[in-house]
């Protein structure tokens, strides 16, 4: 989503101890000594990242050539909504067109539920998919809580889960979507109980309503989510999968974590989930 979130891992990777405890940070920071030696195998099947946004440090063209030297195909998305580019069909159109020139597929990363209002279907029907996560929880006062951030508080992690499993069934059912992204992210304070918190009956749910609804679970390279145990769940339920880098730059194409999960959870092509839009 926002380049934040990479700047905040990166920076806490960098300044270590924090987070060295917490289970995907943990293995965030490992991942980062074994990926020197071990780097897990490309899988055999046609690889996309469908999580890229361009930005002032990556450039189409940039972005391409950093697939073609990653052999890894490229979804490009966009945020519409307010603070954001995309707030027109205008806007959205110029956009789709911008990029139907280039071997890509063209994306949008809507951030806040109800987003599609502002356009019309037509223009939404151009696009190849939609990504949305649940990352940008609403308080009871209208504002809303980026639980990505790094100074994120949580005071009662039970209460939490609700919340967030709300917001998660929300983004699920009422949005029209394709992509799950950054599933069963947990903020800093949390991290740690990823196992006790996501429980068996929050796993199953979010894995039914996804599949109920055709909605494949991005594996999200950057925080490391979701879990070998959910994408196992997932896979003999029947889900599909995306990989992504929620990159802007360098970064875009490159896969470390989810390679590793590729190979662990035995996913093959038909595991993966490809785009029916054309
Ligand atoms: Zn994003």
């Amino acid at each position: 989503m926002n380049s934040s979130r990479r700047t905040f891992i990166e920076t806490t990777l960098l300044s270590g101890a924090a987070l060295a405890t917490a289970p995907s940070f943990s293995h965030a920071l490992g991942a980062k000594a074994e990926e020197l030696s071990t780097q897990p195998p490309k899988p055999a099947f046609p690889v996309t990242d469908y999580h890229v946004h361009l930005s002032p440090t990556l450039s189409i063209d940039q972005a391409l050539a950093l697939g073609k030297e990653r052999g890894v195909h490229l979804g490009i998305v966009e945020h519409p909504g307010q603070g954001f580019p995309l707030n027109t069909d205008a806007d959205l159109q110029k956009y789709i067109d911008g990029l139907r020139k280039y071997p890509v597929r063209v994306g949008l990363q809507p951030v806040y539920p109800g987003w599609s209002k502002s356009f019309s279907k037509p223009v939404l029907d151009q696009l190849n998919y939609i990504l949305m996560d649940a990352l940008t929880l609403p308080n009871p006062d209208g504002t809303w809580l980026p639980i990505w951030q790094i100074d994120t508080m949580v005071d009662d992690a039970e209460a939490f889960m609700q919340r967030y499993m709300q917001l998660i069934e929300q983004v699920l059912t009422t949005e029209q979507i394709d992509i799950f992204g950054w599933p069963t992210f947990l903020p800093v304070p949390l991290a740690r109980q990823y196992s006790e918190l996501w429980t068996k009956p929050r796993t199953s749910r979010i894995i039914e309503i996804a599949k109920s609804k055709a909605i494949s679970i991005e594996i999200n390279e950057l925080a490391h989510v979701p879990d070998e145990n959910f994408i196992l769940e997932g896979k003999h339920a029947g889900l599909k999968f995306t990989f992504g880098t929620d990159s802007r730059n360098q970064h875009a194409a490159h896969f470390y974590y989810c390679y590793q999960m590729a190979q662990k959870c035995a996913l093959t092509e038909t595991n993966m989930w490809a785009p029916k839009r054309k």
